[in-house]
């Protein structure tokens, strides 16, 4: 047996108001309620089916996305609801308070919010960067007025359903044959076909648009950083208001430095000469090279400051600093001479020499 869909098993049109789809709901849980009907577990599950088709067709906005799947065919007919959005109780309209002269179609819907992510460099997510992104979105149809319809035909009668929208199905059970009504599989409900789909949309009514839109990053980005602009996501439907815009902002790595907070870290290799006299030498910083001093006698793995040379904090307004972390270069492909100095300098520091090279 094939399942049914959720307005099948809260029996209502798939056009049916918020109150009818109320009303409806409170009849059935009657109907199958557990206390009225002690261990029958076909009225229990019954129950359970009723509740959980009225949580979804109770949320105009749940509701749109459940006709969506619907009828677009995408599991069409089955109760399984991918109840996955954990934002369905924040939305206005959603506690099933309408008013039965609200009909769903004229009820403001407000827009989703939509997500795009920005990739920048590590250079920009330091000093703020100035971009514009362009963005698609759908957007109704102009050449048909978002009726999906080609300009100048009409939509015709469905001849499934006659024109109502529903078709009635019998199916045995057992307590006898039942006949229950159902959307039309082929009008999906609407009781009108489209035989001349416009050819701007195919037929959805919606077209997809692209935005170009002005996106400020403030210096100091972090990488996974949400920038929202406001009013910029899906617009909203019979005067809903639109969502909004959130930027994720992913930051590329850099060949040279590492990020540690507001801090940047590189590694600058020096030769022995640098480490033992000590040296003025140029180091990488995000403003191109600057010059650092060494004291001499430096190891391996010391730590420079670079004070003020870091990514900016957004809060603070101050910025962090650059750390150098040195390393000794050991000298390779030394001629025959420069070995035979070097020899000499390790003996005159009292140095083993014997096993060297071995
Ligand atoms: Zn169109
Ligand atoms: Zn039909």
């Amino acid at each position: 047996m094939a399942k049914k869909n959720l307005y099948e098993i809260l029996e209502v049109d798939a056009d049916a108001s918020q109150a009818d789809v109320k009303k409806s709901y409170r009849k059935l849980a009657r109907q199958y309620h557990p206390d009225l009907n002690p261990e029958d577990d076909e009225a229990a599950k019954m129950f359970k089916l009723v509740k959980e088709a009225y949580d979804v067709l109770s949320n105009p906005l749940e509701r749109d996305k459940y006709d969506e799947m619907l009828f677009s065919g995408a599991g069409g007919g089955s109760t399984d609801w991918d109840d996955e959005d954990e934002e369905e109780d924040i939305f206005a309209n959603g506690d099933g308070s309408m008013s039965s002269a609200t009909a769903r179609s004229d009820a403001p819907v407000n827009g989703n919010d939509l997500r795009y992510d920005l990739e920048i460099t590590f250079e920009d997510s330091a000093f703020g960067l100035e971009t514009e992104i362009r963005l698609q979105r759908s957007s109704g149809c102009d050449v048909c007025s978002s009726t999906g319809t080609e300009p100048g035909t009409q939509t015709e009668p469905c001849m499934n359903c006659n024109g109502t929208g529903r078709v009635n199905v019998t199916r045995s059970t057992p307590y006898g044959p039942q006949t229950t009504t159902a959307v039309c599989e082929v009008c999906h409900g609407r009781g009108r076909i489209v035989p001349y789909p416009c050819a701007r949309c195919n037929g959805t009514g919606q077209i997809q648009v692209f935005d170009s839109i002005p996106v400020k990053i403030p210096p100091g980005v972090d990488e996974g950083a949400r920038l929202r602009i406001r009013g910029r996501g899906e617009p909203g439907q019979n005067g809903g208001t639109p969502g909004d815009l959130y930027i994720v902002v992913h930051i590329k790595d850099h060949p040279i430095f590492e990020r540690h907070g507001n801090e940047i870290l590189c590694e600058k290799q020096i030769t022995f000469a640098q480490a033992v006299f000590g040296a003025e030498i140029e180091v990488p910083t995000l403003e191109g090279a600057a010059k650092m001093k060494i004291p001499p006698g430096t190891q391996t793995g010391t730590i420079f400051r670079l004070r003020g040379k870091g990514i900016w904090d957004s809060n603070s307004g101050a910025r962090g600093d650059q750390h150098v972390k040195v390393s000794i270069m050991t000298p390779v492909n030394l001629t025959d001479k420069q070995k035979g100095l070097l020899l000499k300098f390790a003996q005159s520091l009292g140095e083993d020499t014997r096993y060297l090279g071995r």
